[in-house]
């Protein structure tokens, strides 16, 4: 007999059981019969979860007075190991595994053999099926994979009968892993708590055993065909946030859709009597187990790949298609990813989540600017999640310190709801300056204005009192939309923008794409194929070559504008040329208006963001041209120190605070001494107080800065004597042998100045 036919004849039995009118204990019963003759296994027990114990509910072969007596906690024992790992076992000798107990009710000394595999009910072991034999032997795959069937059918009983209950389930859960640790990289900064939601949640498995083979083969088969086409398309199209990595996952799905071998296991577990989704979720338990006799880190991740693509298919073949955002959320949550598109983060209700957790991102892929902007603190590069966090499991997530607590004790969360709350305070407090205009202790006004690229960003120029927006990314909205945005979609969100301004100006940056910031449809090639996309065909340089784009763009912003200012900055200018020519494209634009006798803006305020450090060596030919000059420093000390900002290997290598940066910086603010220009910074450095304090001792005045540090950095601002700082930066470039890190920390302290 082959061994589908075998499993065809268990799955038959074991359906003219659980279709019976029998109560639920006496099917338990007929089921470990069913299987012990089925394997000629002396021995057939199922130990069920009832009161956070593995109790044994069922045995052939064991003594009967052992059922409903012996009981087992998760993690003792075999029985408890299987479950706590969830995990199968496949013992020629049980006695010589470490964890193999001896319960003298059970009578159990005789058998040698046991394998037991568990029974897992919405990601979580509810109980165990095992077999043990007095021969020594390990059992054949076969066997093992008709006990893992049965557990599937066993799991529906369950579900149906009630036997074990979702509160239960999620308590045995806590018992099963304990408290973990995740650490990853900080993308955004902040603290949350919230329950695990998986963007992709896992397909429930309704049905078990097939009615009619040939009607789940064919689904199969479509829903096959649907994957292979949905891989196809993705693979011809550049993804939002495109980088070698997500390139070699999406060969890798691609090998495996089209894989013959694992279409054809499929299928003979559709020829065994299980329904479509039985069939893929049993041929990936068996990759599972094989994958983990394998130790390699290599496989792991592939395997995670089969895992996406298996549960991919899962999802067509049961039309439960939606991610997490379409089920909507129902409580504060944490989402976990392997990775996400920016537009699908938006998806989200903003107002339950919370936090984002991701096995892979970088600082600057575009969901982690979004989420920056949505104030949803991220934890990236989160490695093995999956082994770690279930769905619902509860996490406290610390960015701030890189890491998350996965299932804490209550000790755990009462501590972090203390610094949560603390860190709320302060923010509290924060709010208060709203109102509070930023002078220094010496009386000078130092602009803080704020970065946006939201329409829903705009809500915190009221909430955090900022001068203004200092840099608009309009590249977002082309980031997050998967056409070209047309004409009226941009005049509307300027207008919107500029409504929600009010009489505070709002600088326009115009779109900064192309390199790592890639959008499909702008399918450049050439931007695409970059090697140093960074110093590539991007931003301005693109811009100017697509004039179409750029030319849409300052219509769009010049009729937001009509009636009202209208302050537009070019990024990535490296040469003064560059920032005539952008200009031009609007100038042409507004001449045309005019002789369409078409509103206007009162007045038009050119700038330029100094990011290519070539820039700096010619601000006496650039400035005169200018009423603003934006000093980027995020792509600036990229380009300083030759260090790609994206590169999580170099995050920390080089610091702001370095007399390079330091020098460099204040040069351009000594060329500017005189000129009739509004000097600021807009990059993330800003926003930092040790690096604020020192941007202030080197001249600058405006600094344009992330929302959430508008209130800790006004309050600095409001600390310093800007004599004495800028003493203390001139000595400390005169010679700046020692840490300035270091240095600053200790005058601030001086003074009482909070500087995290
Ligand atoms: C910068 O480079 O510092 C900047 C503000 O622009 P972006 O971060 O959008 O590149
Ligand atoms: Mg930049």
């Amino acid at each position: 007999m082959t061994a589908a036919a075998s499993a065809r004849q268990i799955l038959t039995r074991l359906h003219e059981v659980m279709a019976s009118r029998m109560h639920a204990q006496g099917k338990l019963d007929s089921v470990v019969d069913i299987i012990g003759d089925s394997l000629s296994s002396e021995v057939c027990s199922i130990y069920l979860l009832r009161e956070s114990m593995l109790e044994l509910f069922a045995t052939k072969g064991l003594n009967k007075e052992a059922v409903h007596v012996t009981r087992m906690a998760i993690g003792e024992g075999l029985t408890g190991t299987i479950a706590d790992k969830v995990e199968t076992l496949n013992l020629a000798e049980a006695k010589a595994h470490p964890d193999f107990l001896y319960r003298p009710e059970t009578g159990e000394e005789k058998f040698h053999s046991f394998a037991g595999v568990p029974i897992v009910y919405r990601e979580r072991a509810v109980g165990v099926l095992c077999v043990q034999h007095v021969e020594p032997r390990r059992y054949e795959d076969v066997e093992i994979e008709a006990l893992q069937t049965t557990a599937m059918v066993l799991s529906e009983l369950i579900a149906n009968a009630e036997l074990v209950d979702e509160e239960e389930a999620r308590g045995l859960a806590e018992g099963l892993t304990g408290t973990q640790t995740l650490n990853g990289l900080a993308l955004v900064k902040g603290l949350a708590t919230g329950l695990a939601v998986y963007h992709q949640p896992r397909v429930q498995i309704e049905q078990v055993m097939a009615d009619d083979i040939e009607a789940e083969r064919a689904r199969v088969y479509r829903a096959f065909d649907k994957m292979r086409e949905q891989i196809d398309h993705l693979a011809s199209q550049a993804e939002f946030g495109v980088g070698g990595e997500h390139e070699e996952v999406l060969e890798t799905y691609k090998m495996f859709a089209y894989d013959e071998g694992w279409s054809r296991r499929i299928n003979e577990a559709i020829d065994s009597g299980l329904t479509a989704e039985a069939a893929i979720e049993r041929v990936q338990q068996r990759t599972r187990m094989r994958m983990r006799e394998i130790d390699d880190a290599l496989l792991a991740d592939r395997m995670h790949d089969l895992e996406d693509l298996s549960n991919r298919l899962l999802r067509i073949v049961s039309g439960q298609l939606g991610t997490a955002a379409s089920q909507g959320l129902r409580r504060d949550t944490i989402l976990i990813a392997r990775n996400l598109g920016p537009a699908e983060l938006l998806e989200y209700d903003r107002r339950r989540l919370k936090g984002v957790i991701l096995e892979e991102g970088s600082l600057t892929a575009h969901v982690v600017i979004v989420a920056r902007a949505m104030g949803v603190p991220v934890l990236g590069r989160a490695a093995g999640l999956r082994g770690i966090i279930r769905e619902g499991d509860e996490i406290l997530l610390d960015a701030d310190q890189a890491s998350a607590t996965v299932r804490p004790s209550a000790q755990m969360a009462e501590a972090f709801g203390a610094r949560f709350s603390k860190s709320r305070e302060k923010q509290a407090a924060y709010a208060e300056l709203r109102d509070v205009e930023p002078f220094t202790r010496c009386g000078t006004r130092i602009e803080v204005m704020m970065n946006a690229g939201l329409r829903d960003d705009m809500s915190s120029l009221a909430m955090t009192g900022a001068d203004g927006v200092g840099l608009f990314r309009t590249e977002f909205q082309f980031l997050v939309s998967a056409t070209l945005p047309q004409r009226e979609r941009q005049t509307k969100l300027y207008r919107d923008v500029l409504e929600a301004a009010g009489d505070k100006p709002v600088i326009f940056r115009t779109v900064d794409i192309g390199g790592d910031k890639a959008v499909p449809y702008l399918a450049s090639n050439q931007a695409n194929d970059d090697e140093n996309p960074a110093m590539g065909w991007r931003a301005l340089r693109l811009a100017l070559e697509r004039g179409g784009l750029l030319k849409v763009q300052a219509r769009s912003l010049l009729e937001a504008s009509a009636g009202r200012p209208l302050y537009v900055m070019f990024p990535m200018v490296s040469e003064p040329w560059e920032f005539d020519a952008a200009k031009a494209v609007f100038e042409e634009q507004l001449a045309f208006m005019r002789t369409k006798k078409k509103l206007i803006p009162d007045a038009i305020y050119y700038g330029a963001m100094l990011e290519v450090p070539a820039l700096a060596e010619v601000l006496d030919i650039l400035c005169p041209k200018l009423s603003f000059l934006s000093v980027g420093t995020n792509d600036l000390t990229q380009f300083l120190f030759a260090a790609d900002r994206a590169n999580p290997l170099l995050a920390e290598r080089y610091d702001w605070l370095s007399p390079s940066i330091m020098r460099f910086l204040r040069r351009v603010t000594q060329s500017t001494v005189g000129m009739d220009v509004a000097l600021g910074v807009c990059g993330e450095m800003g926003g930092r107080r040790l690096e604020a304090l020192a941007l202030l001792g080197i001249g600058f005045r405006r600094l344009s800065i992330t929302p959430a540090a508008v209130g800790p950095i006004k309050e600095l601002v409001r600390k310093v004597d800007l004599k004495e700082i800028t003493q203390r930066m001139n000595d400390w470039l005169a010679d700046p042998s020692v840490n300035l890190r270091d240095e600053l920390s200790r005058w601030a302290a001086d003074r009482d100045i909070e500087t995290d």
